[in-house]
């Protein structure tokens, strides 16, 4: 059903070249946008003001501020369908097509979407905009789950804010405004962390899950420990280290332990059997299920829910 409405040509540019431009403020496509709304303003403005701004989005956080500040001008998706765990997603060639036919395309980075780079020079809508959320933001050991940081976020909001402004100038005060709103509620959130994560019997999150929380810990003064070797579930945890970890939750005389969504919790499971400790979820975020979907559910909301958690998990006063 595609096959008539796009054209993509593999190989036909380099990464390198929309990485380089289009993410630049005030590059040289900023003027091509411009040109491109001077030549729909000649005839089909109408349909250019009716037809929304599309964006495709890869993780919910990025969806999720993508659809706060983009309102009722923008029609964003996400295209990891829910309840689908995204470090192991592969696109196929219809979601080729449809970040192909977007004007933007918001994504992580490449330690979270490896297999953005790959799909990049099959491109063919030079006008798209993509926005590679991660960067110009400070590392945390090579940790891909940036969003866990609102300073993050806000810095995030605010690139996506540009790309709005940029396509679709008309709406720019409504772009600010809704951004700013945002930005508002992560600092209150950021607030809610400090002061709740202020005084707590433990500072350590004892993950079930693979490695997630770098930004988090490292902004409220905290400690992560997993079984798992690195920053995608992509590898059972050895039993060695699971044990470890056990003996590790005996010394700090931990009750919870926490684990990832979307995944069945084996880990934790094998960990609160081996210790007594109680299973908690603590979401990453990095995508929600259907049944959250249906719910609702909010990136604010998920981290509203993970606060509660870590301070009853972290017996916080
Ligand atoms: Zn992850």
């Amino acid at each position: 059903m595609f096959q008539g409405s796009a054209v993509i040509r593999p190989g036909l540019r380099a990464a390198a070249f929309f990485l380089g431009v289009l993410l630049m403020p005030g590059a040289p496509l900023w003027a091509q946008g411009l040109a491109g709304q001077d030549a729909l303003s000649s005839g089909t403005s109408l349909e250019a003001r009716l037809s929304p701004v599309r964006v495709e989005t890869t993780l919910f956080p990025l969806y999720d501020m993508a659809r706060a500040v983009g309102g009722e001008q923008a029609d964003v998706a996400l295209l990891i369908p829910p309840g689908i765990e995204p470090h192991s997603f592969e696109p196929s060639p219809a979601d080729i097509v449809r970040i192909n036919d977007s004007d933007i395309f918001i994504y992580t980075g490449e330690t979270m979407e490896p297999w953005v780079g790959k799909l990049l020079p099959g491109i063919s809508n030079q006008n798209l905009q993509i926005i590679a959320a991660s960067q110009g933001l400070a590392q945390q050991g090579g940790d891909p789950h940036v969003w866990l940081d609102p300073d993050n976020d806000c810095k995030i909001v605010d690139a996506i804010a540009l790309a709005f402004i940029d396509r679709d100038p008309e709406h720019q005060a409504a772009y600010r405004e809704r951004a700013d709103k945002y930005k508002a509620a992560l600092t209150v959130l950021d607030a809610a962390y400090r002061t709740g994560l202020k005084d707590c019997r433990s500072r350590t999150i004892v993950y079930g899950g693979h490695f997630a929380f770098a930004y988090l810990a490292a902004r409220y003064g905290l400690d992560q420990v997993s079984p798992y070797g690195g920053f995608a579930p992509d590898a059972e945890p050895a039993p060695r280290a699971v044990a470890e970890l056990v003996a590790r939750m005996r010394t700090l005389g931990t009750h919870t332990v926490f684990y990832e969504e979307l995944i069945d919790p084996k880990v934790a499971r094998v960990i609160a059997e081996e210790t007594g400790a109680a299973q908690v979820l603590l979401s990453a975020a990095h995508n929600i299920s259907a049944d959250e979907k249906a719910a609702g559910v909010t990136f604010l909301s998920i981290m509203e829910d993970n606060l509660k958690k870590l301070k009853a998990g972290l017996e916080c006063r």
